[in-house]
């Protein structure tokens, strides 16, 4: 660990020479061919293929698209960096010359941004390494935005094959007028959960109501019934958000189903909240079903999701202090933790401190242009991650790759 100064000051040296239209170009690549969860092969190889002459040792493949390189240069610490390489199924409505040229997939959430900014900080760490000692590692990670792409890489052995970060970093981007490089020590995000309930009814038809077991209007009552949990069983200091994200139920006007289906996502700080709000959507989904009277009991799947994200705190504000003096003083702050989620947590080993921070992307007349006077109601009329509109301004490029080379020169210098 070095002086902050220091670190930022050899960032600026080793980053001075970056040119931002190679960024660009790679970076404009990358969003015209998203590919989804698992698929991000094109995307992995133009990774792989730029660590290699980089001079990483690149491994691919690995927990099926993912991408590791490794650049030993000596004794010292070992550094892990990651980006997450996947997009999503929206359909773009930004109307950019470089939009996305697959229909109905885009880099919505800034992955390709990641990908860029982590291609550029190894090249710039292998370009200087008379200047540190240590390894670095650089992780491509499939599959964030469906889920399993972390644990994918850990059970393909990420951990057992290749050298064991003592620090891991990771950062995203996000809407907010575009310069500013929010951290949080501690609790970052947000644990995730989903959920799959079957409801049974008896199906039959829609004008002989008194023959069946109305499977609509029982799952109904549950969607209804949810919506009391957090506002009645979640204490006002804790914090929790149970969205019903699919109701799915009949296939003519004049049917009554056998069945009806929700997909619950729950996002929790806690886990005795998360215990206690699960034991809730139980207790309702199954006493909806008994009070209608269904014939068999529902299923209720609870699918394992994401952990929380808790930087270290003595890491996050080593971190911190580092872009504080590179970006400027003002450009770094704290906005708390968000009910977001990632699996970036589940790439570092048991023990080991990460910090994970966020680099703010909205192009400064969009940010003007918004709606609103106070930071919030512009925050809240921006197009966001995930947006068909989500169009992250190019002068983040150079930033979003110095804040990892400088994170990384802090460990090992
Ligand atoms: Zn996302
Ligand atoms: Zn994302």
């Amino acid at each position: 660990m070095s002086e902050p100064a220091s670190v930022a000051r050899l960032t600026r040296d080793l980053t001075s020479a970056l040119l931002p239209a190679d960024l660009e170009a790679f970076y404009q690549d990358l969003h015209r061919h998203p590919e989804l969860s698992f698929h991000e092969h094109r995307t992995a190889a133009r990774l792989a293929e730029r660590l290699k002459s980089a001079g990483y040792t690149v491994t691919e493949g690995v927990g099926r698209t993912g991408v590791v390189g490794v650049l030993a240069n000596g004794d010292g610490p070992v550094v892990g960096l990651r980006g997450d390489m996947d997009a999503l199924p929206v359909r773009e409505a930004t109307g950019l010359a470089y939009a996305s040229t697959v229909d109905g997939v885009m880099h919505a959430c800034g992955h390709d941004l990641h990908v860029t900014w982590l291609t550029a900080a190894a090249e710039i760490l292998a370009a200087a390494r008379e200047t540190w000692s240590g390894t670095v590692v650089v992780i491509g990670q499939p599959a964030e935005e469906s889920g399993g792409g972390a644990q994918t890489m850990v059970a393909d052995g990420l951990h057992e094959r290749f050298p064991r970060p003592d620090a891991l970093f990771g950062q995203h981007a996000a809407p907010g007028l575009a310069g500013f490089y929010p951290h949080t020590p501690g609790l970052t995000m947000s644990a995730e959960v989903e959920l799959d309930v079957v409801v049974h009814g008896v199906g039959g038809h829609g004008s002989r109501p008194e023959s069946t077991v109305d499977p609509v209007v029982t799952a109904a009552h549950i969607v209804t019934r949810l919506q009391s949990v957090v506002a009645r069983e979640v204490a006002a200091k804790d914090s929790a958000v149970l969205t019903v994200g699919q109701f799915h139920a009949g296939t003519r006007h004049n049917i009554i189903p056998a069945e009806a289906r929700l997909a619950l996502n729950l996002r929790t700080q806690d886990d005795s909240v998360r215990a206690r709000v699960l034991a809730a959507v139980e207790r309702i989904v199954r006493g909806e079903c008994q009070a209608a009277g269904c014939p068999v009991p529902p299923e209720i799947t609870v699918h394992p999701g994401f952990p929380n994200t808790v930087n270290d705190k003595a890491l996050d504000e080593e971190i911190a202090a580092v872009h504080r003096e590179l970006l400027g003083h003002d450009t770094v702050f704290d906005f708390g933790p968000t009910m977001g989620s990632e699996d970036f947590s589940l790439l570092a080993p048991a023990g080991v401190p990460y910090d994970y921070w966020y680099v703010t992307t909205t192009a400064a007349d969009v940010w003007e242009a918004a709606p609103g006077d106070s930071l919030t109601e512009k925050f809240a009329n921006v197009p966001g991650n995930h947006s068909p509109h989500f169009a992250p301004d190019l002068s983040v490029l150079v930033p979003g790759a110095r804040t990892l080379v400088s994170a990384a020169l802090s460990r090992l210098t």
